[in-house]
């Protein structure tokens, strides 16, 4: 197949976003410009990988020789948003565009990161056309858990390309705001060449439901909350903080970010007019001090048992300022994440040791999904009735069920592409296909420095198999073993140290060592080999688990 005059010829390549629900960045390229839509992070599943978060694979946008022309973000949540610092680090001057809202969420991730660049941040609105070299861009208003989401029509010369960000299809939002259905009708009327459409609910039936239908649920649960009143929610979750917010008001309680995320959000909020509220409606904690409890609500980040947050602390009846006690209501609202149940879990058995009546979705209707259900995926296929069909936003399964829901709306199969990570589809005026995969993947960014896959594995390694340290003090001059081997182990069997499988590993390497040539431990490369090999396969045969092995080798004059 002929690729033609590349003028009017248009790749995307996904950098992340295809294969995990995280880690969105997305590239459009037509004769060598490009923008990029959404720039995200993604939290390790795994706390033993530690408090990093992942960040997509960059490198591949400079070794592309790309000329970037704009990096577009749909909305204001940390995978679509979080990595954008790293993307300005290499690329200081490309323009930034999003709505208010998911500027000034962004703006604020820049600034945490210490950036020592001038953003070049460029606000967009639904409706409100631009140019970002070879394409025209439209935002369309969506709904969604955060306010001010969009999608994007992209407009190319190959034709229409509508990017659903995320969204669902609200009835009823909270701030009014709908969910631009003509709009999408009017792009599917004119003709729509591909449709990327978030693929994140894509295992539910029927619809997500309404946001505003918890305002009820939050209003019976105030009202007959004696004491005080926690409520757990993302903290980007603006339309969640202004109906609890509401419901509080009415029954003449102030209402109390805690926690830097938390109290940012709300500033943010109220910045942007996103929470219009009188003053005085929301108080530092150490004004709600003198407060009687009846008089207070809480908003706590925390719902998925982040060790570090407000909420875990409260649990642990840690805080500096707050306990936890008998008549107060906490409510987490918002979904169990897969993976971090058992943390949630803990958390929750100690607020109910504590004396709390803890409500979560399991209990009581307190979560609403941001994300579309099958008929609202179904009804944006009918609306856009796109020729050419991918994926986006969801691991594998998710990627592949909505394939076939779009194959079941009628887009044939041969129009339907599942990409993943590192691959590109080319659209030329009368075809699309495959191209050759761009370098993708994750990097582990922590406490300001990037981590190599060697140190993850490390800490994979000792999670699994725990660590044995082995101490050797070994003569340079005649290589006698002056004292051990001495072993000491952490995780791997019980009674460490002093087991007997520790008296006969030390016994097994004993005999080895011995069993070296005097004059070949002087060199301290040979009794480490040797350490190592003897512990781990004497620990993968004896417990069936490879450890951590180090070995520390005193060389004595
Ligand atoms: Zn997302
Ligand atoms: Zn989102």
């Amino acid at each position: 197949m002929g690729v033609g005059n590349t003028a009017s010829t248009v790749r995307i390549v996904a950098l992340g976003g295809l294969g995990e629900i995280g880690l969105n960045l997305m590239v459009m390229e037509c004769a060598g410009r490009a923008i990029v839509v959404d720039c995200g992070v993604m939290f390790p599943e795994e706390r033993l990988l530690g408090n990093g978060v992942y960040i997509p694979e960059l490198s591949w946008l400079e070794e592309s020789r790309l000329a970037f022309d704009a990096v577009v973000l749909t909305h204001a949540h940390e995978d679509h948003i979080g990595a954008l610092p790293h993307l300005l680090r290499r690329f200081p001057t490309v323009p930034v565009y999003g709505t208010a809202l998911t500027l000034a969420f962004a703006r604020r991730r820049v600034e945490d990161a210490g950036l020592d660049v001038a953003a070049d941040f460029r606000p967009m609105m639904p409706g409100r056309g631009f140019e970002a070299g070879p394409f025209k861009l439209e935002p369309i208003r969506v709904t969604h858990s955060t306010p001010e989401s969009v999608a994007l029509a992209i407009r190319t010369p190959v034709g229409i390309i509508v990017h659903s960000g995320d969204f669902k299809i609200d009835q009823a939002p909270v701030d009014g705001e709908r969910f631009d259905t003509a709009r999408f009708a009017a792009l599917g009327e004119e003709g729509v060449r591909l449709l990327l459409s978030d693929s994140t609910n894509v295992e539910r039936e029927g619809r997500s439901g309404s946001e505003s239908s918890l305002k009820p649920v939050l209003r019976s649960l105030v009202a007959r909350t004696r004491k005080r009143f926690f409520l757990s929610a993302f903290s980007s979750h603006l339309h969640r903080i202004r109906q609890v917010t509401e419901v509080s008001r009415e029954v003449g309680r102030r209402v109390v970010p805690l926690g830097r995320r938390m109290a940012e959000s709300v500033r943010l909020g109220m910045e942007t007019g996103q929470l219009s509220f009188p003053p005085g409606t929301f108080l530092e904690p150490e004004e709600a001090e003198f407060l009687e409890p009846h008089r207070v609500t809480y908003l706590a980040s925390g719902s998925q048992g982040e060790p570090l947050s407000a909420l875990a602390r409260l649990a642990a009846d840690s805080h500096p300022r707050l306990h936890v006690e008998p008549g107060d209501t906490v409510v987490l609202s918002s979904r169990f994440i897969p993976g971090n149940e058992r943390m949630i879990n803990t958390l929750v058995n100690h607020l109910y040791k504590l004396g709390a009546e803890v409500i979560y979705d399991a209990v009581a209707p307190v979560h609403v999904s941001g994300h579309a259900s099958r008929d609202e995926l179904a009804e944006m296929i009918r609306l856009t009735r796109p020729q050419l069909f991918v994926p986006i936003h969801g691991e594998y399964r998710h990627l592949s069920r909505h394939l076939q829901l779009a194959m079941e709306a009628g887009i044939p199969q041969r129009n339907c592409f599942l990409l993943e990570d590192g691959d590109s589809l080319v659209l030329t005026a009368s075809d699309a296909y495959r191209s050759r995969p761009a370098a993708a993947g994750r990097v582990l960014f922590e406490g300001g420095e990037l981590e190599d896959a060697a140190l993850i594995g490390e800490r994979k390694t000792l999670a699994q198999g725990g660590t044995v340290v082995a101490v050797i003090a070994v003569s340079m001059s005649t290589g006698t073993i002056i004292a051990g081997p001495d072993l000491v182990s952490r995780g791997l069997v019980s009674g460490d140290g002093t087991s007997a499988h520790m008296r006969a590993a030390r016994e097994e390497l004993k005999a080895r060592l011995a069993a070296i040539e005097p004059p070949l431990r002087a060199g301290d490369m040979r009794v480490r080999d040797e350490v190592v090999r003897t512990l781990r396969r004497y620990f993968i045969d004896a417990v069936g688990k490879r450890p951590f092995v180090i070995p520390h080798v005193m060389e004595v004059p």
